[in-house]
Order: structure tokens, then C-alpha cells, then sequence
């Protein structure tokens, strides 16, 4: 994993997308249906061990899933994102200062003692809210590529981000060259026609 995602927010955001997709749809089957899955979910991006995993706390991330999917069902709408997250935020978040024994001072962003799907609920709104804040609301958008419907987060240096993986990326490229070619066939056939027009 990049340093780039060891960064609180960063990471809280693509987490959030990472949960948001494993929402059953049109490419896979539900992701989340078992408390391993959390844990491999949250050990993927970087949470350290221990990581234990109850049915309550799967329970409560299927819930933060689908708050957070609805942040990104309204993508490009900045009054609906803010109010969904604001909402999100005002239910979840609380954050403040914490220190452990030999732990130096650092953020908390959910309620004490809340499950892992408080926790994915407060630091994914948290982390969306300042990725908005920071690039703006186009940050958040759907994958590009036909039949499918990720969620995708737009930021970095280079064109903007448009596909979930490089599977829709390439999909869509080898979709565009298909696109292109029968086109061009079309157009050539047009051509001939027009020749023979006199049959
Ligand atoms: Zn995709």
C-alpha cells in the first residue's frame, strides 16, 4: 500500500469507497456478508492487529455501508452530498484527541466506543466531507464503464480518475475501439453506397 493511503483522510475515503463496493451489483455478489470479510476489508487498508470482528460490528458495517452509498447515489448533486454527509456526520462523528499508553496524542473521529461500523460510518463521512472540501464535489463519482456502478473517488495528479479498476478501464477502452472500428466500417460502407447509387 502507497504511503499516500496511510494518510488519515485519504485513507478514510478510499476506505469508504472500498466498503461502498462491495455492495452487490450487475459485476458481483454481496462482499460483505461474513465478519471475515470485515476484517479482511479493514486489514486491506491498512488497519493494524489486532482486528477482531463481531456479527454485531458486520451488522453495523452493512449499515455504514449503505449511508455511505447514498453520499455517492447523488454524485454531481453538491447541496445533496453535503446534506447526506452533513447528516452522516452529525450522527457518527466525534472527534477529539486521544492518547494511548505509549501512543502519542492523535484523532479519533468516532463516538467512544463504537463498532467497527460506527467507525467506518464517522471516518468514511469524515474523510469524504474533507476530500470534498479539499478538490471539490466532483471528487465523488460513479465508475465510467457500462454495467458498472462503483463507486469512485477522482483526485490525484493526471486526468482525472474515470473507472473503479483497470478491468473497467480496460473494458471500456477495448468497448471504445470496438466503437470506433464499426464507425469507421459504417462510414466506409456509406462511402460505397453512394458510389453505386445509380444501380
Ligand atoms: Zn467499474
Amino acid at each position: 500500500m502507497s504511503a499516500e493511503t496511510r494518510l488519515g483522510f485519504t485513507r478514510w475515503a478510499r476506505l469508504a469507497v472500498a466498503l461502498v463496493n462491495t455492495a452487490p451489483g450487475e459485476r458481483h455478489r454481496d462482499f460483505l456478508t461474513t465478519p471475515t470479510q470485515l476484517r479482511d476489508l479493514l486489514l486491506a487498508f491498512d488497519e493494524p492487529e489486532p482486528v477482531t470482528v463481531s456479527d454485531a460490528d458486520l451488522v453495523d458495517a452493512r449499515a455504514a455501508r449503505s449511508d455511505l452509498a447514498r453520499v455517492f447515489a447523488v454524485t454531481g448533486d453538491e447541496q445533496q452530498i453535503a446534506e447526506r454527509l452533513n447528516e452522516l456526520l452529525a450522527r457518527t462523528a466525534r472527534p477529539r484527541l486521544v492518547g494511548h499508553d505509549e501512543v502519542p496524542l492523535h484523532l479519533h473521529v468516532d463516538a467512544p466506543g463504537s463498532t467497527w461500523g460506527g467507525w467506518l460510518a464517522a471516518s468514511g463521512a469524515m474523510g469524504l466531507s474533507i476530500m470534498i472540501a479539499e478538490h471539490g464535489v466532483d471528487v465523488l463519482a460513479r465508475c465510467a464503464a457500462s454495467r458498472c456502478a462503483h463507486a469512485v473517488l477522482r483526485y490525484g495528479p493526471g486526468p482525472a480518475r474515470r473507472y473503479c479498476d483497470a478491468s473497467c478501464a480496460n473494458r471500456a477502452r477495448v468497448a471504445a475501439h470496438r466503437a470506433a472500428r464499426a464507425a469507421s466500417s459504417t462510414a466506409g460502407g456509406i462511402r460505397y453506397s453512394h458510389g453505386h447509387d445509380d444501380r
